[in-house]
């Protein structure tokens, strides 16, 4: 809205900035679409989301077709009907994701290379047919036992908004297939009688979260046990995705030391600190020197909680900004935040950054005013303490400088060269069984006993210790 403001409030828009990356879509013939979308409602156009655009486009029927083979040695995928981005009958093809047509409902578009095509526009990395969010699961719960098809439709759905994210920041998204040591995998697994409550958690790439939590009354119960104000799949897995993004970009570079001053030393033992957490609580003073609660209990989930935090905060400005929503005109229930608030005020973008945190402020301000106009929980259950600021801050930065870094090659799945042996070229035979097919469990890694990195105890309804 245009309206001239008397309150002399820079608008949302100047405070926010542009969006990192549209939330709004548009068919060919002018609706709106959104992430999830298939087809268009109005004129049944198919759409889906293209990695190359970062978001979902209208596609039209390939007119020439592919060639035999796909460059990069992938099986020729003749069969399927072919896509290119409507309006662009020469540009790259796609086909849709194997997931399509499988509870999962999967609306990505998987690379159909032909001879020419950018090297980058690849299908390496990815599981035969699959595309690159499909690709990073590994294991899927039971389909054959009832109501398993719906949690998993729920999990990829989460799981694609977070993919999106990190594509959109510049982060570098690699799978299992890419890099079997250290890439990217989700396991998803249900309790089985007489085994070990599953534990959601991150260890060395391998993200696995309980099915269970993709059940609505589940999880509003767990979360009312751990007496927590925001609880859902989004957050889980940006949490998690916080964790590995830690062991990525933190740990072994020099950003580590700067993250010990905000955060604190994680060599600290992290069974113990845990284990206090859970016995003791919170210390009295938490909420002015934390996001939540629980980031409290360790620098790692310190971290994690504000990184998963920072992306709440990316993901529903760009939305708000894509879709032109302003709050130039809203009262402040609290005060805004100060270039004393930050971790480095000096920095080139320290005062755009404070812009954005200020605009946050406004805008969820807002939310929770219409949240509350429906009679539903607060839209942003969370007071921002000017402590976590800083640490904010060192979060922008520290994906700031990865995005600046990779700016050119936004190219999905491209090995990155993190790690000091060199990727394998294919993927290994155990992992080339695709999730569609492993529709039983697997031993899970995320099962071991309490000591290993972020075992998250707090999805353990109760507790530890019972104390
Ligand atoms: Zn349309
Ligand atoms: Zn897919
Ligand atoms: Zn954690």
């Amino acid at each position: 809205m245009d309206h001239p403001t008397d309150t002399g409030a820079p608008s949302l828009a100047a405070e926010l900035s542009a969006p990192t990356v549209t939330r709004a879509y548009q068919c060919q013939c002018g609706r709106p679409v959104f992430l999830g979308n298939s087809e268009c409602l109005a004129c049944h156009t198919p759409l889906g989301y293209v990695i190359e655009s970062l978001g979902v486009v209208p596609l039209a029927p390939a007119t020439a077709p592919a060639a035999a083979a796909a460059a990069d040695g992938a099986p020729p995928m003749d069969a399927l009907p072919l896509y290119t981005v409507f309006g662009d009958p020469q540009g790259k093809q796609y086909h849709r994701c194997a997931n399509f047509v499988t509870e999962a409902g999967c609306n990505w578009m998987v690379p159909a290379p032909r001879e020419g095509d950018d090297p980058n526009f690849t299908t390496q990395g990815l599981a035969p047919g699959y595309c690159l969010s499909c690709s990073a699961t590994r294991t899927i719960p039971d389909l054959s036992l009832p109501g398993n098809g719906e949690l998993w439709r729920k999990l990829e759905q989460s799981k694609r908004r977070l993919m999106s994210q990190l594509l959109a920041l510049g982060l570098p998204v690699v799978t299992r297939h890419a890099d079997p040591v250290h890439g990217l995998a989700f396991d998803f697994l249900s309790n089985m009688p007489g085994g070990p409550h599953v534990l959601t958690g991150h260890e060395e790439g391998v993200i696995t979260l309980n099915a269970e939590e993709a059940e609505d009354a589940v999880r509003e119960r767990i979360r009312a046990e751990m007496r927590e104000p925001y609880r859902t799949l989004v957050g889980h897995f940006r949490h998690e995705i916080g964790h590995y993004y830690w062991d990525l970009l933190v740990f072994p570079t020099p950003w580590v030391d700067d993250f010990r001053n905000l955060f604190g030393d994680e060599r600290q033992d992290y069974a113990t600190a845990l284990r206090t957490h859970y016995e003791q609580g919170p210390p009295a003073d938490w909420a002015v020197r934390f996001v939540t609660s629980y980031a409290s209990s360790h620098p790692w989930e310190d971290w994690a909680e504000t990184w998963a935090h920072y992306l709440h905060m990316a993901d529903t400005a760009d939305t708000a900004m894509s879709f032109g929503v302003d709050a130039t005109r809203v009262e402040l229930a609290s005060d805004l935040f100060e270039p004393a608030d930050l971790w480095q005020p000096d920095h080139p973008g320290a005062l755009k950054f404070l812009d954005f945190l200020n605009g946050w402020v406004r805008l969820t301000n807002v939310l929770n005013e219409l949240s509350r106009s429906m009679g539903q929980p607060d839209y942003y259950p969370f007071v921002l303490p000017r402590a976590a600021v800083g640490k904010l801050q060192f979060v922008h930065q520290v994906i700031t400088q990865q995005r600046e870094q990779q700016a050119p090659a936004m190219a999905p799945a491209a090995p990155e060269a993190q790690v000091d042996t060199a990727p394998a070229p294919a993927p290994e035979p155990e992992l080339e069984v695709s999730q569609a097919q492993q529709q039983q469990q697997q031993q899970q890694p995320g099962c071991e006993p309490m000591g290993q990195q972020f075992q998250e105890q707090r999805y353990v309804p109760g507790g530890l210790g019972g104390g």
